[in-house]
């Protein structure tokens, strides 16, 4: 079968492989759409440790074509999300229904973990299919569920927030992710949202997907004070940070009130340079959000099959899998028009 497999910083090369064997416990997934995520290209760009060898893709939909005889859950023809990301159903927090916070999470992520192949690949293996194979509903289209990782990040921001309807808000960054916050909040009774975002196109969708304002962060000289006096010169209610630098970790202090809150979905590895003093002076309340469990999955697939959620044009483009690097790596470095572009092997 053919796969892509990183083998390098900027280097991922379409190659052949063994169809997988798998265990009585495991099954296969036909792929049918593979989204390319942020997190891919950044191991793209810049590299990822342990990786060589490893067949990216994490946002996997696809057909169930083969079982093992001891799992139960699925059936050969479901169509399926693969994911969230692993959990074993054990441990302290998945038992707690807090999957996203497995302490087994990470070794079973397809396409992340190393020595776990991914969905950019013409079929993938799945160890844990009771955990990790999500029946899509008959109402929602492939095209809509490969974008179930980006959606269901931005739908557990807003459940771990202390977001409550008539909320004033700011998204920093409007990607795939911040986009689907501004939806969420919307639909969700935010009074007003503020979308900070430099490129002009991604300002544009923020209004599309339900902004009442889009501002260029680059050209505000006082973006403080200006969304200060946007929200009863006090600030926004909440901030929900999806851009993932130092800076806009700290721009996004200094937008909520007194008391607010700033919800993180990055996860830069650069050191932010707070002072304790900004956190305790203004009694700002820090919240990390790390993806989603799998009872948000569904209930995100919930909502596009009820037509409550509309993904409007998230998903950007198609390709092959022999195009990966060329109209889809490569294009997602530098085309910011680009939102979420998925791989059809
Ligand atoms: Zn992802
Ligand atoms: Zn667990």
């Amino acid at each position: 079968m053919k796969v892509a497999a990183y083998e390098g910083i900027r280097n991922i090369r379409v190659q052949e492989r063994a169809y997988p064997v798998i265990s009585p416990t495991e099954a296969i997934v036909k792929v049918k759409y593979c989204g390319i995520c942020g997190t891919d290209l950044h191991s793209f760009l810049v590299g990822r440790q342990n990786a060589n060898g490893l067949v990216f893709g994490h946002e996997v939909v696809g057909t169930v074509v083969e079982l093992g005889e001891k799992v139960k859950g699925s059936n050969i023809g479901d169509r399926v999300v693969v994911g969230p990301s692993g959990s074993c159903g054990e441990c302290f927090y998945c038992l707690r229904g807090q999957t996203n916070l497995c302490l087994h999470g990470h070794e079973r992520t397809i396409g992340l973990s190393p020595g776990v192949d991914g969905g950019m690949a013409e079929y993938v293996k799945v160890a844990y299919p009771e955990n990790m194979l999500i029946k899509i509903p008959n109402a929602v289209s492939f095209e809509d569920a490969v974008l179930m990782d980006t959606i269901t990040v931005a739908f557990h921001a807003l459940r771990v927030s202390s977001f409550c309807a008539g909320d004033n808000v700011v998204v920093t960054g409007a990607g795939p992710i911040g986009l689907s916050v501004i939806e969420f909040a919307k639909i969700s009774g935010a009074r007003h949202i503020t979308a900070l975002q430099p490129s002009p196109v991604r300002r544009k969708m923020a209004l599309e997907f339900g902004a009442d304002a889009s501002l260029n962060p680059r050209e505000e000289k006082d973006l403080t004070n200006k969304i200060a006096a946007m929200y009863g010169g006090i600030g926004a209610e909440i901030c929900f940070e999806c851009v993932g630098t130092p800076e806009a970790f700290l721009t996004s202090l200094t937008l909520v009130r007194k008391s607010g809150q700033v919800v993180t979905l990055g996860s830069s590895r650069q050191p932010a340079g707070v002072l304790e003093s900004q956190i305790t002076g203004r009694e700002i309340d820090i919240k990390g959000s790390r993806v989603y469990t799998r009872e948000e999955i569904k209930m995100c697939l919930d909502f596009i099959a009820q037509g409550r959620f509309v993904t409007k044009n998230i998903l950007s483009d198609i390709i092959s899998l022999d195009d990966i690097v060329e109209r889809g790596f490569k294009r997602l470095e530098t085309d910011k028009t680009l939102l979420k572009v998925a791989i059809a092997p």
